[in-house]
């Protein structure tokens, strides 16, 4: 759309300069004091944040002192899931790796002692540098193995070498049982007789086709709230 240009001449008032300086100040305070007392973000993750006397209604996040809470699905930093024992469920089957677009994950498999068929990743390390973030891997892995759910993002590194997660670094978080994992199942040697029991008897069930998901790690307020995520956000306005 063309802007039409004023170019007729400056009048006295203007070329005197300090009474529209004056002006421009006077309008840039007025928008400084309507956005500073009167105005909120219509986003609802910022109309959750609590207010009251001493706190600030802008929308400026006070980081570190204060995170915002990640959205359902945040996908974060990857873990290996233990098993009760604290071994890796990953069972190195490799189809993690296969799915991955960035070819970040390396694994190298063993064979578990005194177990014929059960393998265990000897070597897994996923370079954080190179994830693009999208997934798949989780989406891949038949053992619930590994899993996005930290709600963290990857801490910041002057070193490349920081941002490549081994094994030690990615086994972490609560662990997860099935009843139809295989160390329950038989007679694992890592698990004795009495605690397999137990934990057999605890573990989670097989899930029903089309059972609902389970709960994300990092509720957000908007979730809370019921607002359609990415939908048509209220025009912005005093409040
Ligand atoms: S999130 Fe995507 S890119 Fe990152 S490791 Fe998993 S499959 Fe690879
Ligand atoms: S994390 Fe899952 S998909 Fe990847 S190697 Fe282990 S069991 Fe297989």
């Amino acid at each position: 759309m063309p802007y039409p240009i004023d170019n007729r001449p400056l009048d006295l008032r203007e070329r005197m300069y300090f009474p529209e300086i004056i002006r421009g100040i006077g309008a840039l305070t007025g928008h400084f004091l309507r956005n500073l007392f009167f105005s909120r973000d219509p986003n609802p993750d910022i109309l959750a944040r609590p207010r009251g006397f001493g706190r600030s209604d802008n929308v400026t996040v006070q980081y570190p002192e204060e995170k915002a809470p990640y959205p359902p699905g945040y996908r974060g930093l990857h873990r290996l899931v233990p098993r009760e024992d604290g071994r890796p469920r990953c069972v190195a089957c490799y189809m993690c790796a296969a799915a991955c677009p960035a070819q970040c994950i390396y694994i190298e498999a063993g064979e578990v002692e005194g177990d014929p068929i059960e393998k265990y990743p000897v070597v897994f390390v996923i370079d954080e540098l190179r994830c693009v973030v999208c997934g798949l891997c989780v989406e891949a892995c038949p053992k619930d193995a590994i899993r996005m759910d930290t709600g963290e993002h990857a801490p910041p590194s002057t070193e490349r070498a920081a941002q490549i997660w081994d094994k030690a670094r990615l086994l972490r978080g609560p662990s997860v049982n099935y009843q139809y994992d295989p160390w329950l199942r038989r007679a694992a040697p890592s698990i004795p007789p009495a605690p397999r029991a137990a934990l057999t008897a605890s573990a989670r069930p097989v899930p029903a086709v089309g059972a609902p998901a389970a709960p994300p790690p990092t509720p957000s307020p908007r979730g809370a709230a019921g607002a359609p995520r990415g939908g048509p956000r209220p025009p912005r306005g005093r409040r």
